[in-house]
């Protein structure tokens, strides 16, 4: 298999999956760009590969991505890859889910994953070809309790690459969600450390309750996700669009 693309924005690329995801592009010999809010965790990532640079931009910032995108085509050329990583998640009853949380999870997970990918649309489309691959959950693709506003959002991720899929299908651009179960990354770490707060649970007994919503029993490590994502930017996987390919166990299909 061989990516035919050149330059890949990776968001939220800093850690977790989006670390995973920058440094299998540039294993391939893809240029790779790196945003988040924070530069440190994005110099860590971009100190592991040459080809990764790191740029600080916030998704949920229209003007942010825009500042992103001017730099990092002036320095490499167009984005022929978009990896729309960037998430957060924070759980609560949804009767207490408060709107600032609410309109939070929706501004990163969903708002910011459109956003990232606007700028390059155009420039695929002229350029006859393209990966969009959005990082949605399995929480695009099933409901969980006291997660409404992530389950929501990540929903809306899914709908937007249906969207975008059928929009781009004679482009040459392809459109793709990848959804992962729980990954090993800080994110689950969060979830944990929560339901320890929230339930009295030992740390042991959180992490076992999480891992048994994956049938096989067990947590997804990041390069299982970013393989998945390393496919769908492959020649081979052109006609693969439109998909919300679950990378979980069989926990959804
Ligand atoms: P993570 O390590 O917490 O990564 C989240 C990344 O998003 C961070 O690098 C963070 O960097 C960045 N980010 C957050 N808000 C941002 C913003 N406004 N602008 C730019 N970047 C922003 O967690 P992860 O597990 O790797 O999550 C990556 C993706 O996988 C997310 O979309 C998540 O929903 C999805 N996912 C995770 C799991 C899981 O169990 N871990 C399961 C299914 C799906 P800064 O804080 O520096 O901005």
């Amino acid at each position: 298999m061989a990516i035919p693309f050149r330059h890949a924005l990776v968001t939220g690329g800093g850690s977790g999956v989006g670390r995973a995801v920058a440094l299998a592009l540039a294993g391939e010999g893809v240029a790779v760009t790196v945003c988040g809010r924070r530069i440190e965790p994005l110099m860590e990532t971009a100190a592991q590969s040459p080809s990764i640079h790191a740029l600080a931009a916030d998704v949920t910032d229209e003007a942010s991505v825009a500042a992103l995108y001017e730099e990092a085509v002036a320095a490499r050329g167009p984005f022929d890859i978009v990896i729309a990583n960037a998430g957060m998640a924070q759980s609560a009853p949804a009767a207490k889910t408060t709107l600032d949380l609410w309109q939070k999870t929706l501004a990163v997970n969903l708002t910011g994953a459109f956003l990232s990918a606007r700028p390059a649309m155009d420039t695929m489309r002229k350029a006859g070809g393209g990966r969009i691959v959005f990082i949605a959950s399995t929480a695009g693709l099933k409901g969980y309790p006291y997660v409404a506003s992530y389950v929501t959002a990540k929903h809306g991720v899914v709908g937007l690459m249906r969207a975008l899929a059928a929009e781009f299908a004679r482009t040459g651009v392809t459109v793709n969600a990848v959804c992962p179960g729980f990954v090993e990354t800080g994110m689950l770490d969060e979830s944990v450390a929560n339901i320890v707060a929230t339930t009295g649970r030992s740390e042991a007994e959180a992490r076992a309750a999480l891992a048994a919503t994956n049938p096989q029993g067990r947590f997804i490590q990041p390069q299982e996700v970013a393989a998945a994502v390393l496919w769908l930017c492959g020649d081979m996987a052109g006609s693969i669009t439109g998909q919300a390919i679950s990378v979980s166990g069989g926990e959804t299909w």
